[in-house]
């Protein structure tokens, strides 16, 4: 059966046909390194996780690429404040970044290019030479390059906006007086005292990479100029995937991204979570009260990707039960299926059928749940022969390479030892280093180690424990 994916661009669910197929070459934005990235943000990427592994238990080859923005105002904000050089500010958060894929199991990306990669700066200002060359950018007086917009007449309908309506508000003063429009952004943002020693050497002065390029350059460096599939939140649509397509479309003249995937935002209170609002979990925090990765995996995935998904931690709790469900199952069935392995053929599975209909996720988690419950029933009633619990099992095998969920003897920090490790760090914010001594010893005792790292405590099952 074909795959079915809701396309941004028109708006419109359309039936899935890479440009070569098997091969699908998948662009996903990544994070922008300042902080540790929060549940919002592990909520694209686990959607996107979602998609790659259904593609692939579907026989297509995904070549992803996932960029690190380790550039841009916040960065140098972030660097300015503690007083480090770019890159040793954002060395942490890269770390705790692939630790945070690992701990949800998210696949890795083929390439995980950085914004300041060498390689990636003279990509991005070649594209730039280009625009400006074919007359769709220019440098205002400020020195920075910006995109003309009216010069792209597709420009807005990624967004579905209208451009007149952008234009009509003209020009406006303060700082934005540079720019030929109110829309134009910027490609080349000029040195200020404010980036401090952040900027490389362009044809147009010193300066640094404005975000929107850094994608189109690493996208196309990477993947070439034509991707099959190019995701992210919602947020990033507009301005961000927006003027992507203008820059490549600008620079190659062909269409950039076939499918357009966007994931509707995790709320907290019915507000999108996000740094800047301040009402944001990381996924340490989450893990901090006890749930494991697999448990906040389930519960980030378990609604659909266009769905609003409001977090809360009854939700948390209903993931624990729901994988509680499917721990004891698989438990019930190798128990059952002994020593059989002859399973016979796997029969079509209908969870992957649900998945085809744009990632109908909760489509697909319901076809379990009711196999587990008439299964279960079936072992009750001694009706389920030891072929049939093998065959389940192989059935589950093919559905856990898409959701990744078993438990895997990862499991979480209890509740107990989180909460004494908490208040080992309360000791030490203190400098109660006695006190902080003693917490460690008591989390010993109970089977657990605490190492004291740079990025604070990491808690361990100790060896042998
Ligand atoms: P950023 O680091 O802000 O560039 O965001 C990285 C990715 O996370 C982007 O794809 C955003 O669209 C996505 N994102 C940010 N906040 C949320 C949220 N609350 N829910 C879902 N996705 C989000
Ligand atoms: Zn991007």
């Amino acid at each position: 059966m074909a795959i079915r994916l809701f396309n941004t661009y028109s708006r419109a669910v359309e039936e899935f046909q890479p440009l070569d197929p098997p091969r699908v070459k998948m662009y996903t934005c990544g994070p922008t390194v300042y902080s540790h990235a929060h549940i919002g943000n592990f909520r694209a990427y686990l959607f996107e996780d979602l998609l790659q592994r259904h593609l692939e238990s579907r026989g297509f080859e995904v070549e992803r690429v996932m960029n690190i923005t380790d550039v841009d105002d916040k960065t140098i904000r972030g660097s300015r404040e503690t007083g480090e050089a770019l890159s040793e500010f954002t060395a942490p958060f890269k770390r705790a970044f692939f630790d945070d894929l690992d701990t949800l199991r998210i696949k890795r990306a083929d390439a995980f290019p950085e914004a300041t990669d060498p390689r990636q700066i003279s990509a991005m200002i070649e594209m730039i030479k280009t625009l400006i060359e074919r007359g769709l950018a220019y440098q205002a007086e400020d020195k920075s390059v910006y995109f003309r917009i009216k010069s792209f007449p597709d420009y807005g309908k990624l967004a579905h906006f209208n451009l007149d309506e952008l234009q009509s508000t003209g020009r406006v003063k303060s700082d934005e007086y540079e720019k030929e429009n109110v829309g134009d952004f910027a490609v080349w943002k000029a040195w200020d005292a404010e980036d401090g020693e952040v900027a490389w050497d362009s044809p147009w002065g010193r300066g640094r990479p404005g975000w929107h390029i850094e994608c189109s350059a690493m996208a196309t460096q990477l993947l070439g100029e034509q991707l099959d599939i190019h995701c992210g939140g919602v947020d990033n649509i507009f301005p961000h995937h927006e003027a992507e397509i203008a820059q490549t479309e600008g620079c190659t003249g062909k269409k950039f991204v076939r499918y357009w995937l966007h994931c509707a935002h995790l709320l907290v209170d019915g507000q999108k979570m996000s740094k800047s609002a301040g009402n944001f979990y990381t996924l340490r925090d989450v893990l901090a009260r006890g749930y494991s990765g697999r448990e906040v995996r389930y519960a980030l995935l378990r609604v659909h990707y266009r769905v609003p998904l409001n977090f809360t931690w009854e939700g948390m709790d209903e993931a624990r039960q729901a994988l509680g469900r499917i721990d004891d199952w698989l438990a019930r069935l190798r128990e059952h299926a002994g020593q059989t392995d002859d399973a016979g053929a796997a029969s079509e599975n209908q969870f992957s059928a649900a998945l085809d209909d744009d990632l109908n996720i909760s489509g697909a988690l319901g076809v379990l749940f009711e196999t587990i419950r008439e299964t279960n029933r079936a072992i009750d009633q001694q009706t389920l022969s030891s072929t049939d619990a093998a065959r389940w099992l192989r059935w589950w095998e093919q559905i856990e390479r898409v959701l990744a969920v078993t438990d895997t003897g990862d499991s979480a920090i209890p509740a107990q030892i989180a909460a004494l490790v908490e208040q080992r760090a309360q000791a030490r914010l203190a400098k109660d280093f006695a006190k902080s001594d003693e917490l460690r010893d008591q989390i010993a005792s109970l089977g657990w180690e605490v190492r004291d790292t740079k990025d604070g405590q990491k808690v361990t099952r100790r060896a042998g424990a």
